[in-house]
């Protein structure tokens, strides 16, 4: 029987530093190009990319029934879509494939000096790309801590949350156009914003800019429409997680969203790491929610692991300045989970797309330094978090970057998530 692609003992003859993201154990998916090629999909290993289309016309896929007459073409395209479509059982095949040609003791693409020159390429060298083309995007609301700091600021702290929020994961359905890859560039939203102080609205840039720290979970394959999906199926849809910032213009938010929900203080930019790291390599890092109390509804209802414990954190660097961590937190914390987030989001019939990106809601933990917003970091603007450079921030000024980044580490074992990281342009 084939060695699992997470077991701990595995190692590649590839080097890869113990600090890297991107074990053995890991692979995940991404989509990269560069000068000379176009649109390719990739796996990351170490410090490089794999590129998925090479490795195919090197026949190293030749035997995957599972890719059917998918290959070599669903290597070579923009997004990772048409390759979500063939299902977990060609992901699984891939993944497994990829593993048994990069461990140490497999000499078929390590001894094939050629063969290594064009599927291996030093991710300095290759321009990520986003991902996926996202189908649709629903943002949750999903950790009640953040739940219940935001109702605590805005409305009342002795109901912090509001009557429904144990019983439903809240959600909204978001906008995909702006969803950008890592690295691209944000500008400030001009938009209305009306202080408690001022009469009337005015029209002008965000006063309130703000990141969340989010995980993305990614649909693999979809369902009809009018059909549902019972809890207990629900992660067979999942295909990966990656990290994702919801920006936020709290002050054009603050003003437009009743009675409606979120809308231009959400649309104007949100961007997903371009690594989706594969639900299968998070398997070890299973852990149990908190528990929910009143027990939710019987469609909304388990027990076990269904949290996944990854550690993130969220950093700022000022223009031209030094990066300085402004939070860490935990994904385990989640009250609502990836699981019971989709059961719900089908539940009424709504049909669910591979290349669906749903996002957690901001992660925040219990204590002050476990915040995953400049909203609750500095709460609201009466407690300005001070920068080493002697500044301090309420919310984001121009020329700031944020870059986020998570981890699962276990048994010696890192599955990283790499980055997602934009700076502040400001309006021209
Ligand atoms: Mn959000």
């Amino acid at each position: 029987m084939a060695t699992s692609p997470n077991s701990p003992t595995l190692r590649s003859w590839i080097d890869i530093p113990p600090t890297s993201d991107f074990p053995i154990q890991n692979l995940p998916f991404g989509v990269f190009e560069t000068d000379e090629r176009g649109p390719r999909l990739a796996v990351a290993i170490g410090g490089y990319v794999l590129d998925l289309y090479a490795a195919s016309q090197h026949g190293f896929f030749q035997d995957l029934t599972e890719l059917g007459a998918a290959q070599p073409k669903v290597f070579r395209r923009r997004s990772l879509n048409a390759f979500l479509r063939l299902g977990r059982p060609a992901w699984r095949a891939v993944r497994q494939r990829v593993s048994e040609l990069l461990r140490h003791d497999a000499p078929e693409l390590r001894d094939n000096e050629g063969a290594v020159s064009q599927c291996l390429l030093r991710q300095t060298e290759v321009r990520m790309l986003r991902p996926i083309k996202p189908a649709n995007y629903t943002d949750f609301y999903s950790s009640i801590e953040h739940a219940t700091n935001v109702g605590t600021m805005f409305r009342d702290p002795a109901n912090a949350l509001l009557p429904n929020w144990r019983h439903l994961p809240i959600g909204y359905h978001g906008r995909t156009s702006s969803i950008v890859v890592s690295g691209t560039d944000i500008k400030r939203p001009n938009g209305q914003r009306k202080a408690p102080d001022e009469a009337l609205p005015t029209f002008g840039p965000s006063r309130q800019l703000d990141f969340e720290l989010e995980m993305g979970f990614v649909v693999g394959t979809g369902t009809e429409l009018g059909a549902t999906i019972p809890l207990a199926d629900a992660e067979d849809h999942i295909f990966g997680l990656c990290l994702f910032n919801d920006w936020s213009a709290r002050d054009l938010q603050s003003w437009e969203y009743v009675p409606l929900g979120p809308f231009l203080g959400k649309n104007f930019g949100s961007s997903m790491a371009p690594w989706i790291v594969t639900l299968d390599a998070l398997e070890p890092f299973r852990i149990a929610g908190p528990v929910q109390e009143p027990t939710p509804l019987p469609y909304l209802a388990h027990s076990g692991e269904h949290n996944f414990d990854v550690n993130l954190e969220v950093a700022l660097t000022p223009a031209g300045g030094t990066e300085t961590t402004l939070s860490r937190a935990n994904f385990g914390l989640m009250y609502w989970s990836m699981a019971q987030q989709l059961a719900h989001h089908a539940s009424n019939g709504c049909n669910i797309e591979a290349g669906d990106l749903y996002a957690s809601g901001t992660i925040s933990g219990p204590t002050p330094d476990s915040l995953g917003s400049m909203l609750e970091l500095a709460w609201r603007g009466t407690r300005p978090v001070p920068l080493p450079d002697g500044s301090e921030r309420k919310f984001l000024l121009d020329g700031d970057t944020v870059t986020m980044r998570g981890y699962a580490e276990k048994e010696g074992i890192r599955i990283g998530f790499g980055e997602v990281t934009g700076t502040i342009l400001p309006v021209e």
